[in-house]
């Protein structure tokens, strides 16, 4: 199982400086490393419908670009621009693979036929990072010991270590990493013992969750958690301060400053909604074996009205949160096709129609609840079929009961069952 820990450093200014100029001389290797494939691309092909004379190379055609060429073209860099010589050799190699990554990415679909975006030439202030490809063993170029980071040629960085890395686990990588508020790093953790996932006659409990805007997700025993709209209450703050921004000096020392606050507040933002889909996933897996969620065309949905809002609530991300905690706690969850799931009756099958704005269900079976319950009683029956579960209860009540799952309660499960 691999894991990621993120740890604050605390570098001093030297370092800092140090820190910094490495991230721009690789960026800009990058870049270099970028143009060079773009150009070899552009010299060789022609699309099918189009005349070759716009392509027709002048002077010789360099011979493929890929890896392993630019990879040995560094000595040559080293040789001319001194500089690079002070950068620790094996994150010059990964910066290397990270563009093959992406330029891989973009030229061969994967299995699916999906492609990914042309790379792109990174500005001066992106985000800036570099890796370590081993850790902790003789040959690496970083090693942790107790709180102290030393890196091959920056030297020995205070790490805040806020909690131990976990024991039986392999540091593989460190990545060094520039944000708004400081530096980070990055390990990636290995664990060869993968948790055995429970064993499908012993799942006791399973629900389905009913992802809204109203409320953030409601479970088929009724229960409901509210969003937290971090963003939208954050908004009056950002567009403060982005005005402030915009009075700024473009590159001027306080715009600088200022754009540092705007990020720093976006980073806040981020942050919260983190701990907020992590508090959730594992409430979650505490109270249930098997979780049962909707494929939801997310993209698609971004793109109507509701844009700022669905964003916000980020069910994307949560729902690989989601899976990622059901896998390390051994849990199940379940995508099913969400078609039909908030109109038919999870009591009788029947067709209910009725618009968005209809937020109670209620059949000539007998059956009153609240939308987002039926919803989710339709994808516990839709993802629970053949699984030893008895019946999934609730459907007997007539009244559209909701419990709110209030924030406090969710520390308390999440701490107490972690315990
Ligand atoms: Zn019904």
């Amino acid at each position: 199982m691999l894991l990621t820990h993120q740890y604050k450093l605390a570098p001093t200014p030297e370092q800092v400086v140090t820190l910094e100029a490495w991230g721009e001389l690789l960026r800009r290797h990058y870049n270099y490393a970028l143009g060079q494939r773009l150009d070899w691309l552009n010299r060789t092909r022609s699309q099918i419908d189009r005349c070759s004379l716009v392509r027709e190379p002048i002077g010789e055609i360099s011979d493929k670009v890929d890896y392993y060429t630019q990879a040995s073209d560094l000595k040559q860099t080293k040789d001319l621009f001194a500089e690079y010589k002070n950068i620790y050799a094996d994150c010059q190699q990964q910066n290397l693979m990270r563009l093959d990554k992406a330029w891989k990415r973009w030229l061969v679909p994967d299995k699916n036929g999906k492609r990914g975006g042309r790379p792109r030439f990174k500005k001066r202030g992106d985000i800036c990072s570099f890796t370590f490809p081993r850790v902790n063993n003789p040959k690496a170029g970083a090693h942790l010991v107790g709180n102290i980071l030393k890196l091959s040629k920056i030297g020995e960085i205070e790490v805040i270590l806020h909690r131990p890395i976990l024991d039986g686990f392999e540091i593989k990588q460190a990545t060094i990493l520039r944000k708004a508020d400081g530096w980070y790093v990055s390990f990636s953790l290995e664990d060869k013992a993968v948790p055995e996932p429970l064993p499908i006659s012993e799942i006791k409990s399973a629900t389905g969750i009913d992802v809204g805007l109203e409320k953030f997700l409601t479970t088929a025993d009724g229960q409901s958690i509210a969003v937290p709209q971090y963003y939208r209450k954050a908004q009056s703050v950002l567009a403060h301060q982005q005005r402030k921004l915009a009075r700024r000096i473009k590159g001027s020392k306080n715009y600088q400053k200022q754009s540092n606050k705007v990020a720093r507040l976006h980073l806040h933002v981020a942050r919260q909604r983190k701990e907020f889909h992590y508090q959730v996933a594992h409430w979650l897996v505490n109270s249930y074996d098997l979780i049962i969620f909707e494929n939801l065309n997310i993209k698609g949905l971004a793109r109507t009205r509701l844009a700022k809002s669905i964003l916000d609530v980020a069910w994307g991300a949560f729902l690989q949160i989601l899976q990622a905690v059901a896998v390390r706690r051994g849990k199940h969850t379940q995508g099913v096709n969400p078609r039909g799931t908030s109109i038919n009756c999870s009591g009788c099958g029947e067709r209910v129609e009725k618009s968005l704005a209809v937020r109670v269900h209620s059949c000539s079976c007998g059956l009153v609840i609240d939308r987002d319950w039926n919803s989710a009683l339709n994808l516990l029956n839709l993802g629970s079929v053949g699984l030893p579960i008895p019946g999934c209860g609730g459907l007997e009540v007539t009244q559209p009961v909701r419990q709110q799952v209030s924030f406090v309660n969710l520390r308390c499960s999440r701490y107490t069952a972690c315990s």
